[in-house]
């Protein structure tokens, strides 16, 4: 897989910071899944936020701290890795990637002709918006623009807009400049995972009849 679109330094500092909202978190995440490039960009970040905060200690530690905490850790009986089983999901006709597999993840509903949508909820975080949208072949997306960020993970087919062609494994980051018009390629139908952050408006007709589906 060549992948072409990466998320923004500024979006890979926000997710090693914690200070990336959990729908965008959930959408880099999955890239990262398939991106070697940036899952080494994003521990470059980390040893430099790491790097950072050391440099910030504003007090010297007693020498033997260090000693003292692991002799602490050591006192705590481990627990058993415990990872929260994977959550009921419907066939949706395709493999969901690793990190959506502990996510709630709802049916493929009708939006408009060739165009369906899937809604993703984040256990702790029930307020991001997060979805999967599946295009027939040729479907022109509605027109949108944004008033904060829309990060769309390409997962299956191609998508193309006024600033380039989007295959499986590529991150968009849409800002607030961008009024952008999608058109799924024509090879085969396309599904992508979408988070929003901030308001999108929606533009025309179709953007009309979206709002009351999609709530936002
Ligand atoms: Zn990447």
């Amino acid at each position: 897989m060549t992948i072409h679109h990466h998320p923004s330094d500024e979006t890979l500092l926000r997710l090693a910071a914690g200070t990336l909202g959990a729908g965008p978190a959930l959408v880099v995440s999955v890239h990262l899944e398939s991106c070697a490039h940036c899952r080494w960009r994003l521990s470059g970040f980390e040893a430099m936020g790491g790097a950072l905060l050391e440099e910030m200690r504003p007090v010297p530690l007693a020498a033997d701290l260090f000693g003292r905490t692991i002799e602490r850790l050591e006192a705590i009986p481990p627990e058993p890795a415990r990872e929260p089983p994977p959550r009921k999901q419907p066939a949706l006709g395709m493999d969901l990637p690793r990190a959506l597999r502990h996510c709630d993840v709802g049916p493929w509903r009708w939006l408009g002709p060739g165009f369906h949508w899937s809604k993703v909820t984040i256990a702790g975080s029930p307020e991001a918006k997060v979805m999967l949208l599946k295009g027939r072949t040729g479907l022109h997306l509605p027109a949108h623009g944004h008033t904060g960020l829309e990060f769309m993970q390409v997962l299956s087919g191609s998508l193309a807009d006024e600033r380039g062609r989007y295959f499986p494994g590529d991150l968009d980051e849409a800002d607030d400049e961008v009024d952008h018009r999608p058109v799924v390629g024509e090879e085969s139908e396309c599904i992508c995972l979408a988070a929003l952050e901030g308001d999108t408006r929606l533009h025309g007709l179709l953007g009309r009849l979206l709002r009351p589906f999609v709530g936002f």
